[in-house]
């Protein structure tokens, strides 16, 4: 990988943090507790359940942000951008989508 490629991964990497942390900063305010005299019946019912939807995408956001940390240190190191399990190069177009990834297309779809 160039040092060029480098810089644009890492670029993605600021991007998809920088969205990351709104999505995450907009479902925090989403998730928050229901008020006990906001609504009743079927609509508290519904917007709880909906939360329950805020959470999950939350939590997902939160580890897909420290994933894309831990890449963006391990982006200078030996071994970025090399698959974990068959030691090829991982192609540059899916690091650029997945600046997270570990293994190559061939090995991620075998797992
Ligand atoms: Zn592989």
């Amino acid at each position: 990988m160039t040092d060029e490629q480098k810089e644009q991964i890492k670029k993605q990497i600021a991007q998809d943090l920088e969205a990351l942390n709104s999505e995450v900063a907009d479902l925090q305010e989403k998730t928050k507790p229901i008020p006990p005299d906001c609504c009743l019946g079927d609509l508290r019912f519904e917007m709880m359940h909906e939360q329950e939807v805020f959470e999950r995408t939350l939590h997902e956001a939160k580890i897909r942000i420290n994933k894309l940390k831990y890449a963006l240190g391990k982006i200078d190191k030996e071994g970025y951008g090399f698959c974990m399990e068959c030691d090829e190069e991982i192609p540059f177009g899916r690091l650029l989508i997945l600046p997270e990834s570990m293994y190559c297309t061939a090995c991620a779809s075998n797992k």
